[in-house]
């Protein structure tokens, strides 16, 4: 592995063979998650393809030469032509395997597959999911020198990431941007010595065995589990739904509402999220058009009459949709009027589906017991029936679903597993 700069761009990449070209930045948590696997890949793959890196910030006139906008920013390179995915974000190692094999061989393929040699690691504590739950059982788990590791799909921050304001987190005068209140926490976690593996592929998960399998090579063993996965948006299962998603179909106001200024908006729901994330919408859009099944939206009132009051606004009461369809550049929502049972067309760029939630525990639900709606039953410390394991957060079957409570449980799950190993 090699740090270059732009003077050598051309004889290091455009005139190198098999390339693969990091752009990385300091103070970035995601650089920060790519680096190891970069590395490990490097001594797997480095006598076939050049494993390159480069500082972003001070070579800022290459980058924006070459489109590169957020770092980390992986570039794969055959001879000078640029092949394969760009990987930016939570860069996942698999994402990575999947180009490189693309600049070689499928018998070296095979030989540097079969080189990769399974390695186990040893906590404590294995804590699932790095929202505002695990993040905060991770700080109370370090500050009480127990050797805790945080497990991660995604990038840490879990759903307060993608909530544009938080305004009833204690502790801040003005609302806070999500992202920033979610960085704020992973990092406040990570300075005390917690371990992150983020962004990787959870293979496997043996709750009575207490091992994770992540991706697919590593084993990593704990004394106890806490189980920190949170929930997903729920989905319409319509037709379009799936096939339009990420293309004028999102679950995310803070990620997407900026790609619809002066555009005509469906939102579908009108709970909470509904309600608060279709004013977040306003900001950028010319309407806003809601659906929602029942005759009043269930939102707190606040947020229902700061919303109604918006001009932007009009809500289809006692409609639902019935399937997405794309025409050109539009979006058209047909919907049925759930009173008189006809049918009708919006016209829309783009769809937002708020309709609630459901719970992350597919990969290990079998062995735990559940509620009636999916989530996992604890005890007062937050232990499920499996001894050893913990869920905490939204996770957990429970009737308030906030960041407050979701650090609260975190906070009980270290304490009570504090106890007992000490
Ligand atoms: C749009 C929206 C707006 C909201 N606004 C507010 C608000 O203003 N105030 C408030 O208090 N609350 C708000 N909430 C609720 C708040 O976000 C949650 O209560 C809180 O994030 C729960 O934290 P958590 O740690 O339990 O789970 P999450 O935040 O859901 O984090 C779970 C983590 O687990 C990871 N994960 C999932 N599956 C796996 C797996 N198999 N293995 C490993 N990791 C996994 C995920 O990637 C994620 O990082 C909002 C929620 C949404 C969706």
């Amino acid at each position: 592995m090699k740090e270059i700069s732009t003077s050598e761009f051309e004889s290091e990449v455009l005139n190198s063979g098999k390339v693969v070209l990091d752009f990385y930045s300091t103070e970035c948590p995601p650089c920060e998650a790519v680096a190891p696997k970069f590395e490990n890949l490097s001594n797997l793959y480095g006598k076939d393809i050049k494993f390159l890196k480069i500082f972003r910030q001070q070579n800022r006139e290459l980058a924006d030469k070459l489109g590169v906008k957020s770092s980390p920013t992986l570039l794969f390179y055959d001879n000078g032509v640029e092949v394969g995915n760009r990987l930016t974000g939570g860069v996942k190692r698999g994402e990575i395997i999947e180009n490189l094999n693309l600049l070689i061989s499928e018998q070296r393929k095979s030989e540097i597959l079969s080189n990769i040699k399974p390695i186990t690691t040893n906590y404590d504590v294995i804590i699932l999911g790095g929202g505002p739950g695990g993040l905060t059982a991770g700080l109370y788990l370090c500050q009480a020198r127990i050797n805790t590791v945080i497990i991660d799909i995604a990038l840490p921050g879990g759903n307060v990431s993608t909530t544009h304001e938080v305004s009833n987190y204690p502790g801040f005068i003005d609302p806070q941007p999500g992202y920033m209140l979610s960085h704020n926490m992973s990092e406040q976690t990570k300075l005390c010595g917690t371990s992150y593996k983020v962004a990787v592929d959870v293979t496997k998960v043996d709750l009575l065995k207490k091992e994770v399998i992540i991706d697919e090579f590593e084993t990593v063993k704990a004394k106890k589990i806490i189980i920190a996965t949170g929930t997903s948006p729920n989905k319409m299962n319509i037709p379009g739904e799936a096939e339009y998603k990420g293309k004028g179909v999102s679950y995310c106001a803070t990620c997407d509402a900026k790609y619809y200024v002066d555009k005509d908006v469906v939102v579908i729901g009108g709970g909470n999220s509904a309600v608060e994330e279709a004013d977040f919408i306003t900001k950028f859009a010319k309407t806003v058009t809601m659906i929602h099944q029942f005759d009043k939206l269930t939102a707190n009132m606040q947020a229902q009459e700061k919303l109604l009051s918006n001009p932007k606004v009009k809500v289809l009461f006692e409609h639902e949709p019935r399937a997405f369809v794309k025409d050109g550049d539009k979006m058209i929502v047909e919907v049925e009027d759930l009173k008189t049972k006809s049918k009708s067309k919006i016209i829309a760029d783009g769809v937002f589906v708020f309709i609630g939630m459901k719970s992350n525990i597919e990969i290990f639900k079998d062995s735990l017991t559940l509620d009636n709606w999916g989530y996992l039953k604890t005890d007062e410390d937050m232990q499920t029936n499996i001894p050893d394991v913990y869920a905490v957060g939204d996770v957990v079957s429970k009737k308030y679903r906030q960041i407050t409570t979701a650090v609260a449980d975190g906070t009980i799950a270290a304490i009570s597993i504090t106890k007992e190993l000490n």
